[in-house]
């Protein structure tokens, strides 16, 4: 309080007309404030005027007509209850001034003592005390109205007498009322998951050694019933002069839903949601783990199959992604079936499963597992009232000590499934080190076949295929050739089938069309021969999946001025059975344009008539195997025949492949096979000796020095 005036309003009350009117003689002498007094000999007015207007401070005698004694204090208190009051007694009654101040008065004078320095303080000090009761009690309301409606239970121990005190939402929390947990630290402690223990306990201590500047800690504990539940406990304690921890308090939030809702998030992270199975991130970790325990202990062998379903493209296809995707459910749910405990299955993506199987003895173990495996999925599925069979390839790679890292372990049974899928389905292989030299090589081949595109190493060589009649030439099949920087001439066998299992299929093969049709070009130009020349151009199977082939070649035809008819496309017999349906709108566009279409190596895939008839191709190219061996094996002889014979019957033209030797020449006329290449007659040449052999019409056979082969 400063020194300017200060105005108070005073209620007294007192029933002696001399002592009040003392009272209000030495309140008018009080320096520094301004008193507005009123005055009643009663108390049941005062109380009445208490009730209904606010003052800064009561003098109540206890003594009054119309009542007396503590009786007084507390009606006045009641009436007003923030209101400082001072109690004015006798020399004689002084325990009842004493009395008083325990039920809320502020002070107690003494009538006889009274002047106005000791009044005056006694109301300052009144004031202020009363001020500095109530703003407490506020304070200590709110923070009971905060625990009361706090989400957190709150607890404070005292750890001198271990004495805790827990709030009611502390005990809610573990599913308790308030009388069902006493106040013991145990109550607590005792409840602690287990599993957390440890950490709580480490937490607990860091702080109490006062490391931490606030105890935190994350854990399970047992509520009742019980069922567990997710908390954090936070909390801080406080110290003596000697930083000993004496008192400890802090709160404990429910974090049940929310350790829920990470674990799910967690799981859907880690697991693929067709299936329910871990994916490739957890099956990665799983496969960590193998490796790691593997380490420590070599002879706990164990081993990462990986699966590839067979023909599932094709399923998806024709009966729907819909049919696809219960069949993957349906495959993983067999595959658990074969599986322990301990090992893990996963799906890695599209149709790719695979397996940590633990704890084996050897490899032999691990195909055990897979003919069971193969077995499982042997047995047909049924979906949508489709009977659907599959079956996978799998590739098996057993740990060993040159593993270091789980891809590396990954990317052997994935080489492994390959090589099990190349030599059919429903098979095996496991991985040896064979295969991986085969997969570095096929690496390093892919990468220089790329360079090999961009710095134009590569060469076409054209061979001529001759009429059998007169031995004319009647055009070229144009063959790949690879000038490659340190092994020289690479020939199409080594590369051709690395080549379709990349993306470079495609610009090397169009690469090949296009020189060849500039070059035939050139030729039909230079010699106007009759019939005109044609050119024969191998055709991997991947052209015909894409579907601007027609477009892209009507055009390209067109810039070059030359005829469709002139252009021969050649198929092997194993495209035209793995691919069937897919290319059979690409040929009959390729036929609507007027390009021939012949199927190479004729005789050695098993080729259906159906196939065939289905679509009528321009001619049969008959392989090689079946022209050289004609003279010893009886078979190809009747092979041959037989294919002349069933070109002839459909309509179509036949081309012997391999003709070597005058025999064999003989022989095929004999058996009036129309057309045929073959060193015999010519090897493939450079474009350069191609012009001198269209000149001069020598075979190239009598030409030295300019073949490619
Ligand atoms: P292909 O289409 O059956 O081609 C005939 C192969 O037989 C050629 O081998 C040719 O040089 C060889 N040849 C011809 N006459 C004789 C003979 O009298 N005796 C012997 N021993 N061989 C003879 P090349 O050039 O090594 O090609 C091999 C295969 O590579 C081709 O077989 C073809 O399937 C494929 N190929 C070649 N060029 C291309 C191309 O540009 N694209 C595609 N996709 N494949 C190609
Ligand atoms: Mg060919
Ligand atoms: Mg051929």
């Amino acid at each position: 309080m400063t020194e300017q005036t200060m105005t108070c309003r005073v209620l007294l009350v007192e029933d002696i007309e001399s002592e009040a009117t003392l009272v209000i003689k030495h309140l008018r002498r009080v320096s520094g404030w301004r008193f507005i007094i009123e005055h009643y000999d009663r108390l049941v007015p005062a109380l009445e005027r208490a009730r209904e207007s606010r003052f800064d401070v009561v003098l109540l005698d206890l003594n009054l007509p119309d009542g007396a004694g503590i009786e007084v204090c507390q009606r006045m208190h009641e009436a007003a209850p923030n209101t400082p009051t001072i109690v004015l007694t006798n020399q004689t009654s002084i325990e009842l001034g004493t009395k008083a101040l325990r039920e809320g008065a502020q002070d107690y004078l003494i009538k006889r003592e009274v002047d106005s320095t000791l009044l005056g303080r006694a109301i300052r000090y009144a004031i202020e005390r009363n001020r500095a009761e109530r703003a407490l009690r506020e304070s200590e309301q709110r923070y009971a109205l905060a625990v009361a409606g706090a989400n957190d239970g709150i607890w404070d121990w005292n750890m001198r007498d271990t004495e805790v005190y827990f709030s009611p939402r502390w005990k809610a929390i573990l599913g308790y009322a308030e009388h069902e947990i006493a106040d013991r630290i145990d109550e607590w402690f005792g409840r602690v998951d287990q599993r957390d223990r440890e950490k709580f306990d480490e937490a607990m201590s860091q702080h109490l050694e006062g490391r931490t500047a606030l105890f935190e800690s994350e854990y399970r504990i047992t509520a009742k019933g019980g069922e567990v539940r997710w908390v954090l406990s936070r909390g801080v304690a406080v110290r003596d002069e000697s930083s000993a921890p004496w008192r400890m308090a802090g709160s404990m939030t429910d974090i049940t839903r929310r350790k829920q809702t990470e674990a799910r998030l967690l799981h859907e992270a880690m697991h693929d949601a067709l299936t329910g199975l871990p994916n490739r991130i957890l099956f990665m970790d799983r496969l960590e783990l193998a490796l790691r325990r593997y380490r420590r202990d070599p002879h706990k062998l164990f081993a990462v199959l990986f699966f590839d379903l067979d023909r599932f493209k094709h399923v998806n296809d024709s009966l729907g992604h819909q049919v696809g995707d219960e069949l993957l459910a349906q495959v993983a749910g067999r595959l658990l079936g074969c599986l322990r405990p301990g090992d893990t299955l996963a799906r890695l993506g599209g149709d790719e499963f695979a397996i940590v199987l633990n704890d084996i003895a050897g490899p032999t173990d691990a195909i055990f597992v897979v003919e069971r495996l193969q077995e499982a999925l042997a047995q047909e599925f049924e979906i949508e009232a489709h009977a659907i069979y599959t079956s996978a390839s799998i590739g098996i790679a057993v740990s060993s000590e040159s593993y270091r890292t789980p891809d590396e372990m990954l990317r052997d049974a994935d080489i492994a499934m390959y090589r099990a899928k190349n030599s059919g389905q429903a098979t095996y292989a496991v991985f040896d080190t064979y295969m991986h030299d085969q997969a570095m090589f096929q690496h390093r081949m892919e990468t220089d076949l790329r360079r090999a595109l961009d710095k134009g190493e590569f060469d076409i060589y054209y061979q001529p295929i001759i009429a059998m009649h007169d031995q004319h030439v009647i055009g070229f099949e144009a063959l790949l050739r690879w000038h490659h920087p340190s092994r020289g001439l690479v020939m199409p066998d080594e590369f051709i089938g690395i080549v379709e299992d990349t993306s470079l299929v495609v610009p090397i093969g169009w690469w090949v069309i296009e020189r060849a049709c500039y070059q035939l070009a050139k030729w039909q130009r230079l010699f106007p021969l009759q019939p005109t020349l044609a050119m024969s151009i191998n055709v991997s199977g991947k052209l015909f999946l894409t579907d601007d082939m027609a477009k892209r070649l009507a055009a390209l035809l067109e810039d070059c001025g030359i005829a469709p008819q002139s252009i021969r496309l050649e198929i092997t017999e194993r495209v035209v059975m793995d691919h069937g349906d897919l290319v059979l709108s690409t040929l009959s566009d390729l036929r609507e344009l007027g390009v021939q279409l012949h199927v190479d190596d004729f005789g050695t895939g098993y080729s259906s008539l159906t196939y065939l008839q289905r679509f009528r191709y321009d001619s049969l190219k008959i392989d090689r195997t079946f022209v050289s061996t004609m003279s010893e094996k009886v078979d190809s002889s009747a092979i041959v025949e037989a294919i002349i014979s069933l070109g002839m019957t459909l309509g179509m033209q036949v081309v012997a492949e391999g003709v070597e030797t005058p025999e064999q020449f003989n022989r095929l006329r004999a058996m009036n096979c129309p057309a045929a290449q073959g060193f015999w007659f010519c090897k493939p040449l450079h474009q350069d000796a191609v012009n001198d052999f269209l000149r001069t019409g020598t075979p190239a056979a009598l030409i030295s020095g300019n073949v490619g082969h």
